[in-house]
């Protein structure tokens, strides 16, 4: 006779995608075990570090529909009013605005740990999940009916089975080797240097991305914390990322702080005012991967174990969100066996497209922005001149840089009436 298995899901990995998928399904009534190996506050968690990402507007409506959105602007996020794009040495540029989407903002920047301190404390509420930290899930093996799953917690090892078992453990995913899944990966030869610096003049909500031959350079508005309480438009302080190739980064990291800022000064221009006290640099080597197929049985790959895309366009956590909005959704069916495989297909299906979409969008923007070729520059350049002056041109980059259009019809239906029903 067969038994139950311990829980409905378990997620591998409590990172920022593995623990918004938990808090978006607190209310499913299915039962969830989260593994995460290494605590919030561990100096060496790379999810929750001192980065900030950029929200899509999307991704504010998805955490939105999990009750969390209030609690993650409560930490301080700071709205973006309106991007500058523009091309280091060229004439082309083009500028989007909320107004022109009709949106009170285009997206967000919030702090990750921040983020990661709201979706822990609302797991910690939600009696339907457990949350096992520090454990890593070590191995796992999946059959029709279940997946049996190895948890370690200092040397004790033990043994778990589940309905399905949710990957998330991040870019170098293990498990997705375990599992045998097959993905692709190409380097970048490109490193983001990120580091914060204080601009002489208010950002006033806009962001900038300048593409130089050597990379992409964005600064991202920062919220002005207590200066303008609820407002967070007086800030002045924007977060560098700032894309170099890898022969370069050990140099740049070893500037001392005059020669950086001279130096992100001559590549970016005063546009956003004159610059100063840079705080510590980090560096992120850059890679892309798209696994082939995203499902196995009783087995899914979510956020970065499943694709891992140039932060050029801050797409990658994201497309994420937008992983767990298809699948909680579907894993929300009443008719639906949790992590059968018709589910898993269905989920399939919803998530080829866009991730494809994301993955070519953020890829051919290094590629052409890096391209020397006097044809490829006049062609760039001609495309920021379209994207400025011929509004559906500059729609289509509005809907596609908040992510609007490629939501469930429960999230995204409020903001956009084009939005799409799941495919059965
Ligand atoms: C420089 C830079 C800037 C970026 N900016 C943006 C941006 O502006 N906007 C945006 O949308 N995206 C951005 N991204 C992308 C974003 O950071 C990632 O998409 C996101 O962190 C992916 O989250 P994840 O949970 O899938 O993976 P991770 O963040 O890697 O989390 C994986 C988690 O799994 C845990 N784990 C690993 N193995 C195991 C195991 N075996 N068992 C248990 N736990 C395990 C890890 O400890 C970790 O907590 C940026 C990325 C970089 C590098």
């Amino acid at each position: 006779m067969s038994t139950a298995p311990d829980y409905d899901i378990i997620i591998a990995g409590g990172g920022l995608v593995g623990a918004s998928l938990a808090c978006a399904l607190s209310t499913s009534g299915k039962s969830i075990l989260v593994v995460e190996s290494k605590s919030l506050d561990s100096g060496t968690q790379p999810s929750y570090d001192e980065r900030t990402v950029a929200l899509t507007y999307s991704s504010r409506n998805i955490y939105a529909d999990m009750d969390i959105w209030h609690r993650i602007e409560a930490e301080g996020v700071q709205p973006i009013l309106d991007i500058h794009v523009s091309s280091l040495g060229h004439f082309g540029q083009a500028h989007l605005s909320c107004a022109q989407a009709g949106t009170p903002a285009l997206g967000y920047v919030a702090p990750v740990r921040a983020i990661g301190a709201v979706l822990w404390e609302k797991i910690r509420q939600s009696p339907n999940i457990t949350l096992e930290c520090p454990s890593t899930v070590t191995d796992a093996t999946s059959c029709n009916t279940c997946c049996q799953v190895m948890v370690a917690t200092g040397s004790v090892v033990r043994t778990c089975s589940t309905r399905l078992l949710v990957v998330a453990d991040g870019g170098r995913s293990t498990l997705a080797g375990i599992l045998g899944f097959r993905c692709n990966r190409q380097p970048y030869a490109q490193s983001a240097i990120l580091s914060m610096v204080q601009s002489d003049r208010p950002h006033n909500g806009r962001a900038y991305e300048r593409f130089t031959p050597q990379g992409p350079l964005a600064l991202l508005p920062h919220h002005a914390g207590s200066a303008l309480p609820g407002q967070g438009f007086g800030g002045q302080h924007y977060a560098v990322v700032w894309s170099t190739a890898d022969a370069g980064v050990a140099r740049r990291l070893e500037l001392d702080d005059q020669a950086f800022v001279r130096e992100l000064q001559e590549t970016f221009g005063y546009r956003a005012g004159a610059f100063s006290l840079p705080t510590p640099r980090k560096a992120y080597p850059l890679s892309r991967m798209q696994v082939r197929n995203p499902v196995r049985k009783r087995a899914v790959l979510i956020g970065n174990a499943a694709h891992c895309v140039h932060p050029v366009a801050g797409q990658g956590f994201n497309l994420g969100l937008r992983d767990i909005a298809w699948l909680a959704e579907l894993l929300r069916e009443p008719h639906r066996e949790t992590g059968d495989t018709a589910m898993l297909e269905a989920y399939k299906r919803n998530r080829s497209a866009d991730t494809r979409r994301v993955a070519r969008f953020t890829h051919s923007l290094v590629g052409c922005f890096a391209n020397r070729s006097r044809i490829v520059t006049l062609g760039r350049n001609l495309g920021l001149f379209m994207t400025e002056h011929l509004p559906p041109v500059k729609r289509a980059l509005l809907r596609n840089t908040m992510g609007l259009h490629e939501l469930p019809a429960r999230t995204g239906v409020a903001q956009d009436p084009a939005g799409s029903r799941p495919h059965p």
